[in-house]
């Protein structure tokens, strides 16, 4: 068994990873909120993701892979305050809210295919697990790490030992500068909604009395009150439902490490006394014009958007790979059009190449060294384009070029050797400069060897004969 290398953020170090089951992996990564496509950035985290968990499988461990789907209480502001952000898309586009989750949670999964991102093996829906997500805030109520609002059930932190060690949150000096800001009825500033009442108080709706236009679509029965679940608690509820608590790794983009993350942590650890997850890994941003691609900002580029440009996802796949997940990666259309052109230039030397046989121990070896080393897939890339460039038969290159692509995801076993149709002029060219050869005529051969270059074409002696190829 090779030694595989996480970088874990609880630790700031790269660390052995070692499942807890023998052979086993639980994986959670945190899904998308449904409310709008997903941009290039957030697709960036998902092919990390992806990679992590088809490096595990690679290594030959058994990946159980659980991702939620935030179909209600993602509010437009991390304060708890704003609104729901499917209710307000709803309301913008004149749907339900069933329809607009249904609708971006199909484009979503769109995305992962054209990406070649394998499916979670459990997809988890918040609206799904209400229930549960009411029974882990009853059990962090008994244990009195909650108290009540105006506006919902909140988590207190400061009951928490430890809170926000994963972010290094400076706890005290927050709450020293938030003194003042301090929402209503909050009581440290990192506090947040485990459950948020639809009406103040939780009491029935009275448009007249409560001053809103319109009642929420989304909304249910709780020991607290008509209502709706906050965003965090849908993650610990479900992490710990699909895998237990302890878990092996946690992922989610960087952006989760300052809150959700460690919101996660806090509601996990303090309702079943135990530790949530080994490690929590994360990917840095996708930057464009020196800021990080956000739906709210300017910048906002769908996979959809590649397409319609006639750019295939799997190039934008591949720009990915060239850079470490830990590094921010610049996004540039001429960076795409360089990853796709050189992503082109794979696929046209694996048309030309035969049936794998035997491949590079060697090689393979270098690859998996660098990909167990906290998935280094720059590292990975390079180790591939020394193959494509080394003198070995090209069976062999292939089949090494596969086995490297079950952790790339380029989808290189679907290109096919294309059959070359040679002209004829060439197939003649050819016969003669054997025959010149045979009679070691070689300055006739040579002779002919360069006119079938002209017509791009070249002959390679092998043990079975004259072989035609495509020149390089
Ligand atoms: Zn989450």
């Amino acid at each position: 068994m090779n030694k595989i290398y996480l970088y874990n953020t609880l630790t700031r170090k790269k660390e052995e990873f070692k499942p807890i089951k023998k052979g086993m992996v639980g994986l959670y990564t945190c899904g998308p909120t449904v409310y709008n496509y997903a941009h290039i950035g957030n697709l960036r985290t998902y092919v990390f993701e992806d990679v992590l968990r088809r490096t595990l499988e690679y290594n030959g461990l058994k990946v159980k892979h659980v991702m939620n789907i935030t179909d209600v209480g993602h509010l437009t502001s991390d304060a708890d305050s704003g609104e729901d952000k499917v209710e307000k898309t709803a309301k913008k586009e004149k749907k339900t809210v069933w329809q607009i989750a249904e609708f971006y949670t199909k484009a979503f999964r769109q995305d992962l295919k054209d990406l070649n991102i394998q499916e979670p093996h459990i997809w988890c829906k918040a609206t799904d697990h209400i229930k549960n997500q009411i029974a882990t805030i009853q059990k962090l109520e008994e244990k009195g790490f909650t108290y009540q609002t105006d506006d919902g059930i909140y988590f207190d932190t400061s009951k928490f030992k430890n809170y926000g060690e994963l972010a290094r949150l400076d706890v005290k000096g927050l709450k020293a500068g938030a003194r003042i800001k301090l929402r209503a009825g909050k009581k440290n500033p990192t506090d947040f909604a485990l459950w948020k009442f639809s009406y103040p108080r939780g009491r029935s709706f009275d448009a007249a009395q409560d001053n809103v236009a319109s009642r929420r679509q989304m909304e249910w029965d709780s020991p607290w009150g008509l209502g709706f679940p906050g965003w965090h608690i849908e993650c610990s509820t479900m992490s710990t439902k699909y895998l237990g608590q302890p878990f092996d790794i946690h992922t989610g983009g960087v952006d989760h490490i300052s809150v959700h993350h460690p919101n996660e942590i806090a509601q996990s650890e303090a309702a079943h006394g135990k530790k949530m997850t080994n490690f929590w890994l994360h990917g840095e941003f996708l930057i464009i014009k020196d800021q990080k691609m956000a739906k709210s900002g300017g910048n906002f580029i769908t996979l959809d958007s590649l397409k319609n440009k006639g750019v295939d996802p799997l190039a934008y796949r591949y720009l990915i790979l060239t850079s470490h997940y830990r590094s921010k990666l610049n996004f540039s259309w001429k960076s795409l059009t360089a990853a796709e052109s050189a992503l082109k230039s794979i696929y046209h030397q694996v048309e030309q190449f035969d049936s794998p046989k035997v491949g590079r121990a060697e090689l393979e070896q270098k690859f998996l060294k660098a990909i167990n080393n906290d998935l280094d897939t720059p590292r990975a890339i390079a180790i591939l384009w020394e193959l494509l460039k080394s003198n070995y038969p090209t069976d062999a290159k292939k089949k090494t070029l596969l086995e490297f692509d079950r952790v790339l995801g380029l989808g290189l076993a679907k290109i096919k050797k294309k059959k070359l149709s040679i002209p004829k002029a060439v197939k003649d060219l050819a016969e003669q400069r054997e025959k010149a050869r045979k009679k070691k005529d070689f300055s006739t051969a040579d002779t002919l060897r360069i006119k079938i270059e002209k017509l791009g074409f070249q002959v390679l002696d092998t043990k079975e004969g004259p072989n035609i190829i495509k020149k390089e």
